[in-house]
């Protein structure tokens, strides 16, 4: 049954500093009987996208008649984003730097792990996880859910995103500490997408409008919000399974001009080069990996052996 909701914020503490406590600010916003839904963003410092996202939605969750709950952490990871950082910096944390490694988190860890385990009591009430992340600009705004998980999927289509991209959860997912949150939350049996709206560091209006929108739409699926006449455009569908293209050296990359996201690539077909900057040697010959669309490309050029340079993904359906 749809009511107004009440809207109710609080600070929630979700660790402590040698200064003070650290506290996240949870809205609420409580309708009539009904699913209750997670929504966070800025696990990492500077996907900024996704709080301002989360502001354009404020203002209908606190008027419209909702069916249900919404639980939103607009800053889901206040060191990094005070830090102007990706990480959680260092001095903070020296064993879950990345916040969206550290799922479920544990209440007796690091600081990190701690804050994820003060989150995760908010994520087991859920029904639903929607987790707002950004990419650079050289990434294809889309949709993550893990592959096989049909709630998942229905919700992560809804949300309206041009990709959508079916994952496995395994690899660059999983280490020794914990997982991303849409893995540990599906393993929970909470259905859970990742969106990764366009433009880290700066506030890019339409990703921010977009990432309002498609939360609004995944209330809709949800019935939490009454449903809209309108259908989401139907989404191109990727499979997250394939190889990422890696420097095998270190040094300046450069990319092949006319290679961009969205492109199309074949295995094996020549991407750029790693160079020494100094002596102007070639170091590696980059190929592609995989063959497929490509939706992230390594823009900044110092790179690292074993850092990913290009990623693709498999159109499916
Ligand atoms: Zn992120």
């Amino acid at each position: 049954m749809y009511e107004t909701a009440t809207h109710t914020t609080t600070a929630r503490r979700v660790g402590c500093l040698p200064a003070g406590p650290v506290a996240v600010t949870v809205h609420r916003y409580e309708g009539g009987p009904g699913p209750t839904v997670y929504v966070q963003a800025a696990q990492h410092g500077i996907e900024l996208n996704g709080p301002a996202a989360l502001r354009r939605l404020h203002g209908d969750l606190r008027s419209a008649p909702l069916a249900g709950t919404v639980v939103a952490v607009p800053v889901a990871n206040p060191l990094a984003l005070d830090s102007r950082s990706y990480l959680t910096p260092q001095a903070y944390d020296a064993r879950a730097q990345n916040l969206n490694r550290a799922w479920p988190g544990d209440a007796d860890g690091s600081l990190g792990q701690r804050v994820a385990a003060r989150l995760w009591e908010l994520v087991e009430g859920a029904d639903a996880v929607v987790d707002l992340h950004t990419g650079t600009p050289d990434m294809l705004e889309h949709v993550r859910y893990p592959d096989g998980d049909g709630a998942a999927r229905r919700l992560a289509a809804a949300f309206g995103a041009p990709h959508l991209m079916g994952d496995d959860d395994r690899g660059e997912d999983a280490d020794g500490d914990g997982s991303t949150l849409r893995a540990a939350a599906a393993a929970a049996g909470v259905p859970a997408l990742t969106a990764e709206l366009a433009n880290s560091r700066r506030i890019d209006p339409t990703a921010a409008t977009n990432g309002a929108t498609g939360v609004r739409n995944v209330l809709r699926e949800l019935d939490v919000l009454e449903p809209s006449p309108a259908d989401a455009p139907s989404p191109v569908r990727l499979r997250g399974d394939a190889t990422p293209t890696r420097a095998d050296e270190s040094g300046l990359f450069e990319l092949r001009p006319d290679v961009a996201v969205g492109e199309t690539v074949d295995a094996g077909e020549e991407l750029g080069a790693v160079y020494d900057p100094a002596t102007y040697e070639r170091r590696q010959r980059v190929t592609a990996a995989d063959g497929g669309l490509v939706y992230s490309l390594a823009r900044e050029s110092t790179v690292m052996a074993g850092e990913r340079l290009a990623a693709v993904a498999r159109r499916v359906g």
